[in-house]
């Protein structure tokens, strides 16, 4: 398995560019100056779970520029769907954010990832929370009829600085409910739990804060998390996952593998280099 803790000249030699399959991208679209998504052809032969990532990125001087992105897409959809931070001097993302419909990206053939139901033990609850990026994984988890079936409630709490960042939430609040197979679970069971931390909105704050003082359960109309009722999927900051893993603890949670499910599970949304 290849991911960031890698320095990419290592994986540059690692890798083969057979391990890749070539896809057109069909559409781009920039949500901020920091933050962008878009669709791509997908190859027959590439089978992923919801809230699985695999290895992506472009070719340059004929060797494959690879970065982890999760999947935005569900897994029965016919294209990809990814959303990119963009960083100035970013090996990957300072060339990428430059794509435009027709380009060529590249796709590992592999999809890993943690974020995967069958890590968690059986629960009422399962919360999904995601800072910036960290939403990513949980697109393709709530497109997802059998989540729906799993939970009473399903809670996507997503963290951002500014309210542009909250990407996608016109999809989760008024597309996702309308969808002609699913869309009565979605209207019954998904809460969205949108919070920024630097302008004012309608919920406000940093996701931690928001659990240890219990106004995110307040607001939801839930009772506090517990160990008996809720699962938790994480997927943020190197800061947020260290800080939820503290507060999992607290609860006496024992984090989930494909060996042992357990009561969350996590996932880096990026890596600190
Ligand atoms: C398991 C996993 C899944 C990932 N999924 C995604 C995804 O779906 N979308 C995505 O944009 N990135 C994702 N990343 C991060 C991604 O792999 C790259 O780091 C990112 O695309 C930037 O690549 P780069 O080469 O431009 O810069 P890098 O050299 O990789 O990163 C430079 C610095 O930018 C910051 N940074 C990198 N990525 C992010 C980010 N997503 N949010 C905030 N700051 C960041 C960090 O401080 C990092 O040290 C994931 C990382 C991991 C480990």
């Amino acid at each position: 398995m290849y991911t960031n803790d890698i320095p990419c000249w290592q994986v540059w030699n690692k890798v083969e560019m057979s391990n890749f399959n070539r896809e057109s991208v069909l559409t781009v679209h920039h949500w901020t100056d920091r933050l962008f998504s878009f669709t791509t052809t997908r190859d027959k032969s590439f089978r992923f779970k919801n809230g699985q990532f695999a290895m992506i990125g472009l070719e340059v001087e004929g060797r494959p520029l690879l970065r982890a992105y999760s999947m935005v897409s569900a897994d029965y959809d016919e294209t990809l769907e990814f959303l990119s931070i963009k960083v100035p001097d970013g090996p990957l993302t300072s060339r990428l954010q430059h794509i435009k419909v027709g380009d060529e990206i590249i796709v590992g053939r592999k999809a890993v990832g943690t974020l995967l139901q069958d890590n968690l033990l059986p629960a009422k609850h399962l919360y999904l929370l995601g800072t910036g990026t960290g939403l990513a994984p949980f697109m393709s988890v709530i497109k997802d009829p059998d989540v729906y079936e799993r939970y009473e409630k399903i809670v996507l709490v997503h963290g951002c600085r500014e309210v542009a960042e909250l990407a996608y939430s016109d999809l989760i609040q008024t597309e996702l409910p309308e969808n002609e197979f699913f869309g009565d679970m979605v209207r019954d069971k998904l809460i969205y739990y949108p919070t920024v931390t630097r302008e004012a909105f309608r919920n406000q704050g940093r996701i931690t804060d928001l659990i240890t003082s219990g106004k995110l359960f307040a607001d939801i109309g839930l009772p506090a998390a517990n160990r008996e009722d809720d699962r938790f999927m994480l997927c943020g900051s190197p800061q947020l996952l260290d800080d939820m893993r503290a507060i999992m603890a607290t609860m006496d949670m024992q984090e989930g593998s494909h060996t042992e499910p357990g009561h969350f599970v996590i996932e880096k949304a990026f890596v600190e280099k």
